[in-house]
């Protein structure tokens, strides 16, 4: 006899325990526990509800039988006489029926006949079936339950009953464990079949799960799929307008968001990788020419004074780089004060007064008085000096600029107005010229690194205010900005108007 011997090694998934940890397993897992415990609960209660119907059964089979011992019995001389046609067998096996479990005593309690059946359960005393005959006297029912000797548990109707001018105390019982039966089979059978229930519960369960979390496994792959070159996924909508759409919706506005601060990123390193090498060829070039071709040591000076001029045009850009970069990731907190924008701008405009004369450009300033907003003083500083600086690079010699510093009626705000008679900014670039590092072509390029106006947006942003342009080629350009005062501002009835004029050279 040769024996087969089955090998089989039991493979888990590699992933069983993340299996274990997944929303899918554990939403069978409650899906499959709630079943079981309402199952359970159903078959405790049908249990209990069968017993209870099957008892309330019994009580008025021993109603009647107890009331149908009258008919057949007699009390002759204390001592119980059965009426019955003993030829009808329907009629004899009743009354034998009825004399199974049966105790019949007098008035006093004295036993006049008890059955074998009623003896194994026990013949109470004189006083206690006298006190029941008392009690059945006033008409009332009364029902006990007793067990005999093996356990089974028996229910008896008690009572008083009147023959002519006797009157007797009368017992008739009945076994209650043809009732147990039915109920426990029904918890038998329901118990055994629960397994079966629940196990395919399980099953369904999981299948449901699965369908149910397909759009999260769909968002999850997507999200895996993801990389810096690939930010165009995007999940199909289902169009239920449930909470796995919401899901999917928010996923694909972050992907869109991503991908927008992604392309900013990647034009940013490219634009600033740029800007860098621009210098850097020149004072290579510079270094390579002096190395190879300079004699006498005015040409290494003018080799290395060049090459110093764009050292220091590379520190700037390497400096604004670091200050925007340090401003958009929150890194520079705002130092918020009272500040006097009236006093704030006319030093501004003092600073800018001797390069406005130096470009022959007339700058005035026209303030109101004592215009108080809290605001961090520094960059303030630094948004209408870039500003100016601005106006006075792009305004020939012969314009001029005029700021206006004036509050809102309802004083809740501060407007700031640089306007100039520049050489003005292209419609298409208008949109873009608050972009880091946007230069209008063609403008020349030795004026600036184009990120000036990136920090004037910043700074007007973190102070919660706005900024607009509006320009004209050729005409000039106009920058409004509007800053919270945030009730700071109450001086309204003093508030005059100063009007500052610098004379050109
Ligand atoms: P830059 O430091 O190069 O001036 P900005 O960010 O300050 O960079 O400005 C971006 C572009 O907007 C500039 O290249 C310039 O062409 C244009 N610009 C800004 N202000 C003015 C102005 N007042 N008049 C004309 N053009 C302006």
């Amino acid at each position: 006899m040769s024996k087969v011997h089955y090998n089989r090694a039991v493979r888990l998934p590699p992933n069983l325990l993340g299996l274990v940890r997944g929303l899918r397993f554990r939403l069978t897992l409650s899906y499959f526990a709630i079943f079981a415990i309402l199952l359970a609960a159903i078959g405790l209660y049908f249990r209990a509800s069968l017993r209870e119907t099957l008892d309330d059964r019994m009580r008025e089979i021993v109603e009647q039988e107890w009331a149908a011992v009258r008919g057949y019995l007699r009390i002759e001389n204390e001592v119980p006489v059965w009426y019955f046609d003993a030829k009808d067998p329907e009629e004899s096996s009743f009354v034998e029926r009825l004399q199974r479990i049966i105790l019949i005593a007098d008035n006093k309690g004295k036993v006049l006949e008890a059955s074998n059946g009623y003896r194994a359960l026990g013949v109470e005393s004189t006083q206690v079936l006298q006190g029941r005959f008392i009690l059945g006297m006033s008409g009332n029912k009364d029902f006990i339950t007793r067990s005999d000797s093996k356990g089974d548990r028996v229910l008896i109707r008690t009572g008083a009953v009147r023959q002519g001018n006797i009157q007797y105390y009368l017992a008739v019982g009945r076994r209650l464990a043809d009732n147990a039966i039915i109920p426990e089979r029904f918890t038998r059978d329901y118990f055994t079949a629960l397994p079966i229930l629940l196990l395919f519960t399980g099953i369904a369960g999981w299948f449901i799960a699965a369908r149910a979390l397909t759009p999260v496994t769909d968002v999850a792959k997507a999200a895996q799929r993801i990389s810096g070159s690939n930010l165009d996924v995007r999940i199909p909508s289902r169009r239920s307008g449930d909470e796995l759409d919401n899901l999917i919706e928010t996923f694909n506005k972050m992907m869109d968001r991503l991908k927008t601060n992604f392309e900013q990123m990647r034009q940013f390193s490219t634009d600033a990788s740029h800007e860098l090498r621009t210098p850097l060829t020149a004072i290579r070039g510079q270094l390579e020419v002096a190395l190879f071709t300079a004699k006498t040591t005015d040409q290494y000076k003018e080799a290395i004074f060049n090459s110093l001029q764009d050292v220091e045009q590379l520190s700037n850009i390497v400096r604004a780089l670091l200050m925007l970069s340090h401003a958009e990731t929150g890194q520079i907190v705002l130092q918020r004060q009272p500040v006097d924008m009236t006093l704030l701008l006319n030093d501004i405009a003092d600073q800018f007064q001797i390069p406005a004369e130096e470009a022959q450009v007339t700058l005035t300033l026209e303030a109101e008085k004592d215009l108080v907003i809290p605001a961090d003083r520094v960059q303030i500083g630094r948004l209408f000096s870039n500003l100016l600086s601005n106006a006075v690079k792009y305004t020939p010699a012969g314009g001029s600029i005029n700021v206006f510093l004036k509050r809102t009626p309802d004083n809740t705000q501060a407007n700031i107005i640089v306007t100039d008679t520049g050489e003005g900014i292209g419609e298409v670039h208008l949109p873009h010229i608050f972009e880091r590092f946007y230069k209008v072509p063609n403008a020349n390029p030795e004026k600036g690194l184009g990120l000036g106006l990136s920090f004037v947006a910043w700074i007007v942003k973190a102070h919660g205010g706005t900024i607009q342009v509006t320009s004209k080629l050729g005409e000039g350009t106009t920058f409004e900005v509007a800053l919270p005062t945030n009730g700071l501002d109450r001086s309204l009835k003093d508030a005059g108007s100063k009007r500052k004029r610098f004379k050109k050279a």
